[in-house]
């Protein structure tokens, strides 16, 4: 089998053997993106020659010591959101077009220190904001499944890499379901975890209360093994959580969900969702039931107030996060200035895009003397609310079953002109984040147009291993992970 096709525990294993070198996994992961690169642009940076250098360099260690580690010689792909020392780090914004880190991520050091290999920065909406990568400064990924569709959004390049197997795995940011929501519409498994659970220094912060750093994967077990390279507390992140990580693939014993109670809100299944998604996640709730779980219905009312509650929260955090971008430290300077106040003005007018600017407005608008309380107050008032509704259905259930998004990815251009549509595809996405709690997207069947489906299972705070083993026993009992999409 062709090395790019394979999982990343599949490599793993022919690298820990010793039955392929880094070299030649190298060598085929760049032919692959030089065959299907020019139709997918799932990259805004590729850095192929640098991983090959590594790769011989490791290959040459390795002749005299071989013990191997969890991400040695693994080729991934990372988010452009996230600062990698010496490459080019943008957020898809001409604002950060010539932006070079001089420091790493926390959960990039972490990868170096198990050896990984960065193949390349990819594509997303600018700075994370939007929900099909449309918005970025460099022009739109494309959905390896159909190429005339959107990837989904913000790690659309992260989630279509995956996809169309340009890598061997990828990270991507979750802040109101970026990671899990490109991950159902490219057919491949996104984690978003638990909030602190995941050093965010080094992550371009868009929304800081919200914001995670994930893994996107072929499938279950590789999310398990990239979570236990980045999980953990990092004093550098003073919201990181000191909870002990527990080893995740270890969850990934059991192939049933015996003694699993996993509830069903009836308010994800309301007006507005595709039938054919509807369909394909009931018949997954189905199948978990068979592997034992016991099904229940729960309610998590304040489902309706979400999107707005996250819009208020999201932009305000935006707008104050973005206010560094002034042209005076680093990143793009207009040219054009009489004074100081020209300089800022016009280089965040030339550098920002059209929907960073309509976020800055509404967040900074929110905040604004008289309207604060009116706006922002309320939304943390209701976003309490929105937890407390996750907290008294943990109290019945230990899992949340749900789809992903109401429908399956959408034609490019096609919301674009509408940002309040746009903005709805994330609706079964964004509580958890309000909520703080972990969740998975992982694929659970295909449309007729032949674009995948996702199912979303959501646990309790600090519970990615129990999320993580009613993924790892629906993805063993369905074959969906087998399907990949033809691209070539
Ligand atoms: N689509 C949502 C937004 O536009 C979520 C983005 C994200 O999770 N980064 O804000």
């Amino acid at each position: 089998m062709s090395l790019h096709k394979l999982t990343l525990h599949e490599l793993q294993d022919q690298f820990t053997t010793g039955e392929v070198t880094a070299r030649e996994i190298v060598y085929a992961y760049s032919i692959r993106i030089n065959q299907v690169e020019p139709k997918v642009k799932a990259f805004i940076t590729q850095h192929k020659e640098s991983a090959m250098a590594q790769a011989e360099a490791l290959d040459q260690k390795l002749k005299a010591w071989r013990r191997t580690m969890p991400l040695m010689g693994m080729p991934l792909a990372i988010k452009d959101n996230i600062c990698t020392e010496s490459v080019l780090t943008t957020c898809a914004s001409r604002i950060l077009g010539n932006f070079v880190p001089p420091y790493d991520a926390s959960v990039i050091a972490l990868l170096r220190g198990q050896g990984y290999l960065l193949l390349g920065k990819t594509n997303l909406d600018e700075f994370a904001m939007g929900s099909s990568t449309e918005n970025s400064a460099f022009g739109p990924s494309r959905n390896p499944w159909n190429l005339s569709y959107v990837p989904g959004g913000s790690s659309g390049g992260s989630a279509a890499a995956v996809a169309a197997d340009e890598c061997v795995a990828a990270l991507g940011s979750d802040t109101g379901g970026s990671i899990r929501q490109p991950a159902a519409c490219c057919g491949v498994v996104g984690l978003k975890p638990t909030y602190g659970r995941v050093s965010r220094y080094g992550l371009v912060a868009f929304a800081s209360s919200l914001d995670q750093i994930g893994p996107i994967t072929k499938d279950v077990t590789d999310a398990a093994i990239l979570l236990n390279v980045i999980a953990g507390h990092d004093p550098l992140d003073s919201t990181s959580a000191d909870v002990l990580v527990p080893d995740y693939t270890r969850a990934l014993k059991k192939k049933d969900l015996k003694k699993l109670k996993i509830g069903v809100p009836r308010e994800y299944f309301a007006e507005g969702i595709d039938p054919e998604v509807e369909q394909a996640v009931r018949e997954a709730i189905e199948e978990l039931k068979r592997l034992g779980g016991e099904i229940k219905d729960v309610s998590l009312p304040t489902t309706g107030a979400a999107i707005a509650t996250y819009y208020v929260i999201a932009t305000a955090e935006a707008s104050s996060n973005l206010a560094r971008y002034d042209g005076v430290r680093y990143g793009l300077r207009s040219k054009q200035m009489k004074d100081l106040l020209e300089m800022y003005m016009k280089t965040r007018q030339e550098g920002f895009g059209p929907e960073v600017k309509r976020r800055i407005m509404l967040g900074t608008y929110a905040l604004s003397a008289g309207y604060y309380d009116a706006y922002y107050g309320k939304a943390q008032a209701v976003r309490t609310l929105i937890r407390k509704d996750f907290e008294a259905a943990f109290q019945e259930v230990d899992l949340i079953v749900t789809p992903v998004m109401p429908t399956t990815a959408f034609k490019l251009g096609e919301k674009i002109a509408d940002p309040l549509q746009m903005y709805l595809s994330d609706i079964y996405t964004i509580s958890v984040n309000l909520a703080g709690v972990p969740a998975i997207s992982l694929p659970c069947g295909f449309s007729k147009a032949g674009l995948p489906i996702g199912l979303q299972i959501v646990g309790r705070p600090f519970q990615e291993d129990t999320v993580l083993r009613g993924a790892y026993a629906y993805e063993q009992a369905t074959n969906w992970r087998v399907k990949r999409p033809s691209i070539r």
